[in-house]
């Protein structure tokens, strides 16, 4: 790429945040050619390979068939050992007063609704492809400044060290300080629940099936599925109800988590302790700014309960890559233009997803009787009607 006036910059793309987005955005944007560099003030290693059948991340995702397709581009999806992904072939979602609605991979034509991968899986498969595609490492580095010139952005580090680039894409998470650096503005809404994770053996197989209930004190139970008779809980609830959770002995937990979903798989035996997320909706001004693009978490925060956020995160990464792949006679990574382009594709799916997620949750974490027996009319409603159904989990598969 040929450098239009001033000091040559280091590299095309300096990527600050080794997270699932910034290590699959790495190699995708290396591989078009740029010179990228990657930062992350933790150091970017393999994760430690599991010890055996207890030993499961307590952090696993929802990849939907869109995000799988993107990864097996960036060549680290077919590298993912089979035995520690387990496909989602069915999902029901129960309302709080008997309503269900049922989606079905089969019904729909695909594979899978979803692949269910612990964090682990997916970084041991992502770290190799960022040293294969040659991308820089500057880690573990934390952000200090970020200082722009006409050309080219600045990032320093604590150490004193510092990195030029033409582009400078923040995949520093939620609370992004490279946004904050930037002075780029984030609306922050807490929702006043923390997600409590945890892994567990079941009694019974769950043949894939995905199960979710909205409950009545306003919590939202998910069990999904993992490898074998394993399954991992997502359950949205409200601070006391998460304290609680989280204080409670391993078999206290599973008993607890068994009979909130009515025994669906038998017995309950927890493999991985609990741990807790607190929940925020966030919002960016913009998810560019000079020489700035927000990619991932800190471009948007959405609520758990769909298992979007890194599928969002991986759009961002894919629409990225694209927008520069197509760059024309546009030299420059950083251009504005280009990055305006990102900008556009990027809106629509976001607020389409926050809508969707933020909407759920407020109809129903709404406790007035009229909406009860609304919400649970409206979900028996999309039930019977296949199309409605099919163009719901259609625009999640992608
Ligand atoms: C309970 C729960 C369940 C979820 N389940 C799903 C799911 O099923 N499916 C799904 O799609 N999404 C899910 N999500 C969302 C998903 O976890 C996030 O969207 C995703 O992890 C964001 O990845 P990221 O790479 O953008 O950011 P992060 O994973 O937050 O990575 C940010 C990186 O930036 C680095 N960093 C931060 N500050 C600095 C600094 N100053 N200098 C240098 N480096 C820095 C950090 O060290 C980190 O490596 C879930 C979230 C929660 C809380």
């Amino acid at each position: 790429m040929s450098r239009p006036g001033g000091a040559d910059p280091d590299c095309d793309v300096l990527i600050v945040g080794a997270g699932l987005v910034g290590l699959a955005l790495a190699p995708a944007l290396a591989e078009l050619g740029l010179g990228v560099a990657l930062a992350d003030r933790a150091p970017i290693r393999m994760p430690a390979d599991p010890g055996g059948d207890a030993d499961w991340d307590a952090r696993v995702y929802a990849i939907s068939p869109g995000s799988a397709a993107f990864l097996h581009r960036v060549g680290a999806w077919q590298m993912l050992p089979p035995e520690r992904i387990a496909p989602v072939e069915a999902m029901r979602v129960a309302g709080d007063a008997g309503a269900t609605l049922d989606f079905s991979a089969y019904d729909l034509g695909e594979r899978a609704l979803a692949w269910i991968v612990e964090e682990r899986a997916l970084r041991s498969v992502l770290v190799p492809r960022v040293h294969e595609a040659g991308v820089a490492m500057h880690a573990p580095r934390s952000v200090a400044s970020l200082t722009w010139s006409r050309d080219a952005a600045t990032v320093r580090f604590g150490d004193g060290s510092a990195v030029t680039a033409r582009l400078v894409v923040a995949a520093d998470g939620l609370r992004s300080p490279l946004r904050a650096a930037a002075g780029v503005g984030a609306t922050m809404l807490p929702y006043g629940h923390t997600a409590v994770v945890a892994n567990f053996r079941c009694e019974r197989a769950h043949h894939g099936r995905a199960r979710q209930w909205f409950r009545g004190d306003g919590s939202i139970l998910a069990w999904l599925p993992l490898p074998g008779r394993r399954i991992s809980i997502v359950w949205s609830a409200p601070e006391a109800l998460a304290r609680e959770l989280l204080g409670l002995e391993p078999a206290a937990l599973a008993a607890r988590v068994a009979a909130a979903g009515g025994g669906a798989l038998g017995e309950l035996a927890c493999v991985t302790p609990a741990a807790g997320f607190p929940l925020a909706l966030m919002r960016v001004h913009s998810p560019i700014a000079h020489r700035l693009a927000l990619a991932g978490d800190a471009a948007h925060g959405v609520h758990p309960l769909a298992g979007q956020g890194v599928n969002l995160g991986f759009g961002d990464a894919e629409a990225l890559t694209a927008v520069l792949r197509e760059r024309g006679p546009v030299d420059d990574a950083g251009a504005g233009v280009l990055l305006e382009r990102y900008a556009r594709h990027r809106v629509e799916p976001v607020r389409a997803m926050q809508a969707v997620t933020d909407g759920l949750w407020q109809v129903f974490g709404a406790t007035a009787p009229w909406l009860r027996t609304a919400r649970n009319f409206g979900m028996a409603a999309i039930d019977g009607l296949p199309l409605a159904k099919r163009l719901l989990a259609q625009s999640a598969l992608r």
